[in-house]
């Protein structure tokens, strides 16, 4: 099937049109045409090789929303016609321990992201969601209730299912006071979640004008931590922490923020070691963990559970020809809150 597209042809290189051919539709597969996609900072650290070396030609993106357009003879999960979610992976093992209980993203053989690196079966070059279409194996895509604005679902399927699986896991709800760190593609995602499930919210960010949307997000506070006396006012404040910043940050200042047996999860995933002092942990029997994304199981419930309560991402919808511009607004955090380009456009 033939594909238009957008990639990076080489390490750190702009992005330009590029028609690419998809693998033929297997008995399991379906095919999509994308309605919109969205731009995830994890796409840039990746087209700019911020992670190590990366796979080229890379089309980016996973984060697609679109609907089926055929099914291969065995598919039981989809129809034509269907609107069909996509996230960061495409396929795993099947077979081991996480895989089973659900959570392929934690893959003992490793996940098959949705691009910068080669697909299972075929062993092309996986290409993502900066196109018109796509194919896809059903198991690993979801369903998108109808009811939901479209060009704020893609976000969900990455910045959205980051956030829900850390609150859920961690069991944000009323009577918890939760952080969020950086009020990004995902960090506003984890916003409106909290929100949602009834915990008390705090924005932590490095953007005072950000103040008013994160209160209409539903955060109850918004805190810039810019002084050595924020730090003190607002210690052994909150009992989650969810760092979702970009850029490298002192960790261990942010662990002082958090209270007796609490918890900092990493989620943003800047290239530098941390450096955190055992006191820092010791002080307040403190956990410092990590989260990523979210298994096919929860997917699901994640955008269930945004058909219920009507959760979308806020959305700049662009042209392809703008994603590079979008790359450069999105690393200088001015962006509300995601960029989504409409395929429709390729
Ligand atoms: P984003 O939209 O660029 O948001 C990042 C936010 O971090 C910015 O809006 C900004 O918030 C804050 N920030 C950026 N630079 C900063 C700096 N120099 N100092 C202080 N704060 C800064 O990015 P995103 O798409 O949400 O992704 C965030 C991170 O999560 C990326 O590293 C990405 O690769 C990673 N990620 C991880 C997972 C996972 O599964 N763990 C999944 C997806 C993405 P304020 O303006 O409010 O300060
Ligand atoms: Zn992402
Ligand atoms: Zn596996």
């Amino acid at each position: 099937m033939e594909s238009k597209g957008y990639a990076a042809i080489s390490g750190n290189a702009k992005l330009e049109p590029y028609t690419f051919e998809r693998r033929d539709l297997g008995a399991h597969d379906v095919a999509l045409d994308i309605a919109y996609g969205g731009i995830c900072h994890s796409d840039i650290h990746q087209v700019r090789e911020e992670w190590g070396s990366s796979l080229f030609p890379m089309v980016p993106g996973h984060e697609i929303v679109g609907r089926v357009t055929s099914i291969g003879s065995s598919v039981s999960k989809f129809a034509i016609g269907d609107l069909i979610g996509i996230g960061v992976f495409i396929d795993s093992c099947r077979e081991c321990e996480n895989c089973l209980a659900g959570k392929q993203q934690y893959c003992l053989g490793g996940m098959t992201g949705t691009y910068n690196t080669y697909e299972r079966n075929t062993k092309k070059i996986a290409f993502g969601g900066y196109a018109n279409n796509f194919v896809i194996d059903e198991g690993y895509a979801v369903h998108v209730p109808e009811n939901l604005a479209l060009e704020g679902v893609a976000p969900l399927m990455c910045a959205g299912i980051t956030l829900y699986s850390p609150l859920r896991h961690w069991k944000a709800g009323p009577g918890k006071k939760v952080a969020i760190m950086g009020l990004g593609g995902l960090g506003h995602m984890g916003v409106k979640f909290a929100a949602a499930l009834g915990a008390h919210v705090t924005v932590l960010s490095h953007s005072p004008s950000k103040r008013a949307d994160a209160l209409d997000m539903g955060a109850h506070e918004f805190l810039v931590m810019d002084s050595e006396e924020m730090f003190k006012e607002h210690k052994r404040s909150f009992d989650l922490i969810l760092n979702t910043v970009s850029a490298d940050m002192p960790v261990e200042k942010y662990l002082g923020l958090v209270k007796v047996d609490g918890t900092l999860v990493m989620i943003g995933l800047p290239s530098a070691p941390l450096a955190i002092s055992a006191g820092a942990l010791i002080g307040s029997r403190r956990s410092l963990s990590g989260s990523m994304i979210g298994g096919i199981p929860e997917l699901q419930e994640m955008l269930d559970f945004c058909g219920k309560h009507n959760i979308v991402s806020d959305v700049e919808v662009i042209d392809p020809s703008y994603i590079n511009q979008a790359y450069d607004r999105t690393v200088a955090s001015d962006v509300k809150y995601r960029f989504v380009i409409d395929a429709s456009k390729f």
